[in-house]
């Protein structure tokens, strides 16, 4: 099996793990809360410590609040039913995750004002657009604008959407989950430089699923370690262990997966006829979004038993809808059918991406 989808979950790091295991053990049975006896001070601190190596992940001030949640989604939901002012007018980009989409529905169908910021044919907001619905919004509103899309890799420009927020008063809460891996995303300090909030997962970091964080700014979130319940201490170390990693490897790793991802675009190109790359060329390093002409994304993967690879929007495609990034971006709902999402992660060779570069062209061509 070709594993080809690190922006879904990436595999457990073997240091990571290492770091987590005692946490696992007999002697490590404290509950963070209870701060009566020393194995649960114990673990208290380690998710202290912890929250700093998180919050190093997105450059934040020391007095940025950190809390951990079970996952990504669960941070999206708390950044905008725990922290963002309940009547602001919402801003949403068109690109957002399903988790950030669905709670918007919510909330919009409940009367809040949302208003939809649209991105260019490359998935990458139209600062124009925004800038009029932050005018137009009247009053203080909330973005709500990812870093890095998750199926075809636009990149945001930070500064510049930072800056729009700024000077319209307005909040911005930020996923980050695909950002970090790769690239700096620097919290917004007093000087309102970068988002207010960001949305971070351990799963995507090398790091284990069931733990995601947010982010705040300081004076936004009330500083509680864990969204709820009792903080599960070994995840939380595991994630700040990912963390420590990204923060030493993030230059290399990114040049590295830029130069795989180029192989395989150059690769299916050559194998593909008439393949049609949908996003930036410049975009996170290590995903690519193709469309196949002609050919359903989800039924070639039947094809593709080898192949871990995702057509970016599972949920969506399994109810038979076509993405809402690419449609988004201008695509025709066939084209949104044909998009195929690879995710390289640190362990990818160039020899699988040689390899699944000939298994989707004989699959196409057996068609
Ligand atoms: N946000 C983005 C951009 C994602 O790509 C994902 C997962 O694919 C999530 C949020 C949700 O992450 P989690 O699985 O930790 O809930």
């Amino acid at each position: 099996m070709i594993y080809l989808d690190h922006l879904a979950s990436t595999p457990l790091d073997a240091q990571v793990l290492a770091a987590m295991l005692p946490w696992f053990q007999a002697d490590h049975a404290g509950n963070a809360q209870s701060a009566h006896h020393h194995p649960g001070r114990a673990a208290a601190r380690a998710i202290t410590q912890a929250a700093r190596a998180v919050a190093a992940l997105v450059d934040a001030p020391p007095d940025a609040a950190v809390t951990f949640t079970p996952s990504a989604s669960e941070a999206n939901r708390l950044a905008l039913a725990g922290l963002a002012p309940a009547d602001a007018p919402l801003l949403v980009s068109s690109i957002e995750h399903d988790s950030v989409l669905r709670q918007v529905e919510g909330l919009r169908a409940a009367g809040r004002h949302v208003a939809w910021v649209p991105v260019d044919g490359q998935g990458v907001i139209r600062l124009d657009a925004l800038e009029r619905a932050l005018a137009e919004a009247g009053r203080p509103a909330v973005l709500l604008l990812m870093a890095a899309n998750n199926e075809v890799g636009s990149l945001q420009p930070l500064a510049a959407v930072a800056d729009l927020c700024r000077r319209h008063g307005a909040l911005w809460h930020c996923d980050g989950v695909q950002r970090v891996a790769t690239g700096a995303l620097p919290l917004g300090g007093k000087d309102r430089s970068g988002p207010d909030m960001i949305t971070l997962s351990a799963h995507k970091l090398y790091g284990p699923q069931g733990v995601g964080a947010l982010v705040a700014r300081a004076g936004l979130a009330p500083a509680t370690p864990w969204s709820w319940g009792t903080p599960p201490t070994a995840l939380i170390v595991g994630f700040a262990e990912a963390a420590q990693l990204v923060l030493e490897r993030r230059a290399a790793d990114a040049a590295r997966l830029a130069a795989l991802t180029a192989r395989l675009w150059a690769g299916l190109v050559q194998a593909v006829p008439g393949i049609v790359r949908n996003g930036p060329a410049e975009g996170l390093p290590g995903c690519l979004n193709v469309t196949l002409p002609g050919v359903d994304a989800a039924d070639l993967l039947l094809d593709l038993p080898d192949l871990a690879l995702s057509t970016g929007s599972a949920c969506r495609s399994a109810a038979g809808q076509p993405s809402h990034v690419l449609t988004a971006m201008g695509l025709d709902a066939t084209a949104a059918f044909g998009g195929l999402r690879f995710g390289l992660g640190r362990g990818t060779t160039d020899a699988e991406v040689d390899r699944a570069v000939a298994l989707i062209a004989a699959a196409v061509a057996a068609r």
